[in-house]
């Protein structure tokens, strides 16, 4: 039974008023239909509904493209997934594929008259697109390792796979305040970002009737974006069997007391800060009785989600190549070269990290020479550098209808020549936004920039930046701060280039931008 809404009409904002009308799920009932006609004739209050499907009208929006976004549940594919994403790109995608932050794909130039063929398409494989957007539970993210990981404290895919499915689809769950976001990782450098999202799951030990368990403590109430927060400790602990009833509560609390007459208070977040964390723990227990209080975090640093390089998996002999993607971009025929490289030397299987880079895991070591030998790597290093590999950036003025600047085609040539000048034995974070939203992680980077414009000399209003450094999610997180002044697009390089300068005289040994 879909849940209803029991908020005075008049109280709403306008998306909540429309979802009174129809449930987001319904675009994809209503789209044979809908492309039957030009794209001009869709009235423009139904772009809302759009987002359901992981769609976003893309600018300029009387050219009837989109953006579209596809769940991936842990940043995993097989080969046979992976090969049909390489084919939206080159058919439908301009032969762009964009790695996000959140373990997803993204492109770019999808016509509105194709999106049926391109939803079957993508069906056919096992993969949706359904909540990639939109007031509903997106991707799931997980430890980019889950099952390979030497550092985890168990395998959590199973436990992404049965969260994924019990919100997929669900119309109990899609007509939410806002986006929803859910970590679950046992890795202990916090490679799932816990303080980021809605809803985390992080890794954790409890002596239970004498026996120590494996299981998670939890965090709320964290997100970023203009009025970023991080996620707040529950006094809970949770086994691997009752993430799902966990993760429904927190959902449900969330669609039942969520704030929906204005967007920008609609977040988890919001509501959490108003109620405080014991309030939500009381209300979530109300729900899931016999919870335990929050065991022993396992949690020792922060990976950032990263994992590049070659390393040596939890199973004896193999190995994962994690391979820098600059910008998170690539063309659909260095994909494939990479999907031929999984299915030839791998185990049917390709993964995304939570900083735009893919991996490919199960090479054996006898394979070893033969996959750094291949001449993709002459153009995508498995060898990481600190600062082209471990940036990430958002879509920005490109295709983004709230981009300020741009973003992608600023941050690779930007970066790589401050790669010519700089090597630092520590990864220096560095992201770059078209405007203050969070969609690369702007707020948690050593080094994070963000789009606006600012008038020049003549009056002219033009791109420029501002700079926030030393944010983290170390030790429960940090948010960066916000140097004085703005830049523009041609004073950014000097202005980087003198903040690591400084950073490079006056690191102490193996120390991190964010402690320096
Ligand atoms: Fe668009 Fe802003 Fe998100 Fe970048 S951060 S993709 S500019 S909304």
């Amino acid at each position: 039974m879909s849940y209803q809404v029991t908020w005075a009409a008049a109280k709403l904002n306008k998306n909540e008023q429309s979802k009174l009308i129809e449930d987001g799920l319904d675009v994809f009932r209503d789209l044979p239909e809908l492309v039957k006609r030009p794209f001009a004739e869709v009235d423009k209050s139904y772009y809302m509904y759009f987002k359901f499907a992981g769609l976003t009208v893309q600018k300029p929006q009387e050219q009837g493209n989109f953006m579209m976004r596809v769940k991936i549940p842990g940043g995993i594919i097989n080969i046979k997934q992976a090969r049909h994403l390489a084919a939206i790109a080159s058919e439908y995608g301009h032969d762009q594929i964009d790695l996000t932050t959140r373990q997803a794909v993204q492109y770019h130039w999808i016509p509105f008259a194709k999106l049926p063929e391109v939803f079957a398409g993508i069906n056919a494989v096992g993969l949706t697109t359904q909540g990639a957007e939109g007031d509903i539970t997106r991707n799931v993210i997980d430890n980019p390792l889950a099952g390979i990981d030497p550092n985890e404290l168990f395998d959590t895919r199973p436990t992404v796979r049965r969260v994924h499915r019990l919100f997929q689809g669900n119309r109990d769950y899609s007509n939410l305040p806002r986006k929803f976001k859910i970590s679950i990782n046992s890795n202990i450098y916090n490679a799932g970002n816990a303080e980021i999202n809605d809803l985390a799951f992080v890794p954790a030990t409890k002596k239970i009737n004498g026996r120590t368990v494996k299981g998670f403590n939890v965090k709320v109430g964290g997100g970023l974006g203009m009025r970023p927060y991080l996620g707040l400790g529950l006094d809970i602990f949770v086994t691997r069997s009752q993430v799902p009833a966990v993760a429904e509560a927190a959902v449900q609390l969330y669609r039942d007391n969520g704030y929906r007459r204005s967007r920008s208070k609609a977040r988890l977040k919001f509501l959490i800060q108003d109620w405080g964390v014991a309030e939500f723990e009381t209300k979530l227990r109300e729900k899931v009785p016999g919870l335990a209080t929050a065991g022993a975090s396992a949690v020792i640093g922060w990976s950032n989600g990263t994992a590049l390089g070659i390393h040596e998996q939890r199973q004896a002999g193999y190995y994962y190549v994690g391979v820098s993607i600059p910008a998170g971009r690539l063309q659909a025929a260095d994909f494939s070269a990479f999907v031929d490289l999984a299915e030839k030397y791998g185990r049917d299987e390709l993964r995304f990290d939570h900083s735009q880079n893919l991996l490919i895991p199960y090479i054996a070591a006898a394979d070893l020479s033969a996959v750094k030998a291949a001449p993709i790597f002459k153009k995508f290093s498995y060898k990481p550098h600190n600062l082209v590999d471990f940036g990430t950036t958002c879509t920005g003025a490109e295709y983004c209808n709230l981009a300020y600047t741009h973003t992608k085609e600023i941050f690779t040539p930007l970066l790589k020549r401050l790669d010519t000048q700089f090597s630092f034995d520590q990864p220096v974070h560095i992201t770059l936004t078209g405007c203050g939203n969070g969609c690369a992680h702007r707020s948690v980077a050593d080094i994070g920039i963000e789009g606006l414009t600012a008038k020049t000399k003549d009056g002219q209003r033009a791109e420029a930046f501002k700079i926030a450094v030393g944010g983290s999610l170390l030790a429960g997180g940090h948010f960066n701060e916000v140097l004085k002044g703005k830049l523009f697009t041609s004073q950014l390089y000097g202005a980087l280039a003198a903040l690591l300068a400084d950073y490079q005289t006056q690191q102490l040994a193996n120390e991190t931008y964010y402690a320096y």
